[in-house]
């Protein structure tokens, strides 16, 4: 019987995006993945074309399909339009970011690394209620930001991330807050999470940790670690971390789930040092296809295309240069299609 083809938007994205996004294709199309792709703009490249960095066709393409893999987006720092991940992540309530890290290449510095970090996605202080006040003839003399945690909000997340452990079989949760300085805005979903860990008794451990202390054995010993969750900028800067455990950013995947639809994006941003240079490594987007496979229920083709990455990684010995070899995009990518093939 011929598998059933799924509608999902494709967003190439800036920068190194749109050469990442294409070995990502050529890996799936060698796997069958069974997306039909409608492919639009967004960030720079929607400035680009229409003036706009979530042009509404884009919009209107993931609310019809429900479903998207994008490319890195830029932003422009300090000044300039809000980041279009930050909108898209709004607009379809995708409040869970779920960022797995596993070692895939032995050896390193950390070895057999295996843990995963949930990172609520729509709260806390990037909710950009954020404003100066003028002192005398300074303008910015100033800077407020206010972060806003729901409980309804640390409830669905730590619902999310309890939830994922037990479906993935993992043995422990780990909520990670400053609820000793931030008492109000990461006090609540301190309260919150332990309320969740109460129903999870018996499956599931649970431990929690102050950010900072938690940052620290992440380096110590991440080895202590199995699901980590937390709020929305703690989350941000601890999946760059882990992802620095497993060997940069080149390898981090992550998906946007919601109640509305589901994005899978890499961690790594648009990389203007190496765009165009034919160089990228390709692993976290594609590896963001594969979580993407799973959530369509095709975990089949999801392990085909990671054993693939793991048998041109350790065995076939071909890696990008980020991860200390000569590969180029392309070699890089033909070796995968070989392997998956
Ligand atoms: P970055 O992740 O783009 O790059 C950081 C460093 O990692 C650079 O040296 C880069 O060359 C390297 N790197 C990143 N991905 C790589 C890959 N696949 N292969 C090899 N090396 C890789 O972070 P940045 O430079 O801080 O941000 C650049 C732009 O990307 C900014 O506009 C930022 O807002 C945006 N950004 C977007 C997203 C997203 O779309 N989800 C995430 C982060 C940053």
């Amino acid at each position: 019987m011929a598998t059933a083809r799924i509608p999902a938007t494709l967003i190439p994205g800036d920068g190194i995006g749109p050469e990442v996004t294409e070995a990502t294709l050529a890996v799936l199309e060698a796997v069958g993945a069974p997306f039909d792709w409608d492919t639009r703009k967004a960030g720079m490249a929607g400035v680009d074309a229409c003036g706009d960095p979530l042009p509404p066709d884009t919009l209107a393409s993931i609310r019809k399909t429900r479903l998207a893999l994008k490319g890195p987006l830029a932003t422009p720092v300090g000044g300039g339009f809000r980041s279009s991940n930050v909108r898209l992540r709004e607009e379809f309530h995708l409040y869970a970011n779920l960022r797995p890290a596993r070692t895939l290449i032995p050896g390193g510095r950390y070895d057999k690394i295996d843990l995963v970090l949930v990172r609520e996605n729509l709260e806390g202080l990037y909710v950009g209620f954020e404003h100066y006040i003028p002192i005398g003839d300074d303008p910015h003399a100033v800077a407020l930001a206010s972060g806003v945690n729901t409980r309804a909000g640390a409830r669905r997340i730590t619902e999310f991330a309890f939830d994922y452990a037990a479906k993935h079989g993992r043995k422990k949760v780990t909520l990670v807050h400053k609820a000793n300085v931030l008492k109000a805005l990461t006090g609540l979903f301190l309260e919150e999470g332990k309320v969740t860990a109460k129903r999870y008794e018996g499956r599931l451990a649970c431990d929690d940790r102050i950010i900072d202390a938690c940052a620290m054995q992440l380096v110590l010993n991440p080895w202590q670690f199995d699901v980590i969750v937390t709020t929305n900028l703690f989350g941000d800067i601890l999946s760059d971390e882990i992802a620095g455990l497993v060997g940069g950013l080149g390898m981090a995947p992550a998906g946007n789930i919601g109640t509305d639809a589901a994005i899978f994006e890499a961690v790594h941003g648009s990389a203007p040092d190496i765009a165009g240079k034919g160089i990228a490594n390709p692993l976290a987007l594609l590896l963001s296809a594969a979580m993407m496979l799973d959530h369509v229920g095709h975990q089949d083709k999801a392990k085909r295309v990671r054993t693939a990455v793991d048998q041109v990684l350790c065995d076939d010995k071909v890696r990008t240069g980020d991860l200390g070899g000569k590969a180029n995009t392309k070699e890089f990518t033909k070796a995968i299609v070989a392997r998956v093939k």
